[in-house]
């Protein structure tokens, strides 16, 4: 039998770490299985989805800029990607496409890496983009009250929960036990959407545990003020490995090898 086909789809995607922690994950299960990673522009991404359906792959994580693209061609989709409009993984089974949403599991099995039962917890979660719907699914569906911040309000304010503005972040955050950081801010190194003094406060307050979903080979600016302040903070690659490791229970049905995963991704990372 031909080995299972699997992939990522992105554009750009030469950055994606995916490839360099699936491979050793799918040695390490004995899996007869490749994954690729295609650079597809938006302008083919359907016809490149549809054609590799048929060709017989298993499946594909989607990332930026296809998520949407991908909730619009999928013939069935989960219930987390209706609630947050998003598809991360495509499942072909012959032509039909099934499209689900992982990066919710991702975000809910980061927090729970960081100690943090969701039930019941008052969290903020800062951006309302395709990561930031995701982080207020997870939460939401934890029973969690959320209260989302966004530069841009109006983005925010579509997603049905409490919203507070950009500039009263500072303010709101010694209420808030969790944060959750949602924005492409801190992919440099430099920039931070909160300073130090503000995570000081925040500290001497409520808030206890930083979810940053943004990774880099050292700590983003956020998690490096965050532990600064004393509070127990994390960045997006674990999240990473457990949105993948969600996409391996959907193509295989069986557990992903977690910590092959992460301590693979960790070194493609740079750590
Ligand atoms: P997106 O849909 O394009 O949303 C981007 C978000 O960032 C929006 O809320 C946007 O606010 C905000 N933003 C951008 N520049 C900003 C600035 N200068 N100041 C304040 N807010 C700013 O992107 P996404 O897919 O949600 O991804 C966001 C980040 O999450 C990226 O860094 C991505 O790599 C990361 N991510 C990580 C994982 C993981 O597994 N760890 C998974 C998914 C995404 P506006 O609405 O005002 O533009």
């Amino acid at each position: 039998m031909a080995p299972t086909r699997l992939g990522v789809v992105g554009h750009p995607v030469a950055h994606s770490l995916s490839p360099a922690f699936w491979e050793p994950a799918l040695a390490h299960a004995g899996r007869d299985a490749t994954f690729e990673a295609f650079d597809v522009p938006s302008a083919g991404f359907e016809a490149f989805i549809r054609e590799l359906a048929v060709s017989g792959a298993r499946g594909l994580n989607v990332t930026i800029p296809h998520k949407t693209a991908a909730y619009e061609l999928a013939d069935r989709r989960s219930n987390v990607a209706e609630r947050t409009g998003a598809v991360n993984v495509v499942v072909f089974d012959g032509a039909e496409i099934s499209g689900a949403n992982t990066d919710a599991h991702g975000v809910a099995a980061a927090l729970g890496d960081l100690g943090v039962t969701i039930a019941g917890v008052r969290a903020l979660v800062l951006g309302a983009g395709g990561a930031g719907r995701a982080a207020v699914d997870a939460l939401r569906s934890g029973s969690a009250t959320v209260v989302v911040a966004n530069r841009t309000r109006g983005r925010a304010e579509a997603l049905g929960v409490e919203v507070i503005g950009w500039a009263d972040v500072p303010l709101a955050l010694p209420e808030i036990d969790v944060l959750v950081h949602t924005t492409s801010v801190g992919l440099d190194g430099k920039a931070s959407v909160l300073d130090d003094s503000a995570l000081r406060e925040a500290a001497a307050g409520r808030l206890r545990t930083v979810l940053d979903v943004v990774y880099r080979p050292d700590e983003t600016p956020l998690v490096h003020a965050a532990r600064h302040a004393g509070l127990v903070a994390g960045d997006g690659l674990r999240m990473l490995v457990h949105q993948a490791a969600e996409a391996w229970r959907l193509f295989f049905g069986d557990e992903a090898p977690i910590e092959v995963m992460h301590a693979a991704a960790a070194r493609a990372a740079g750590r």
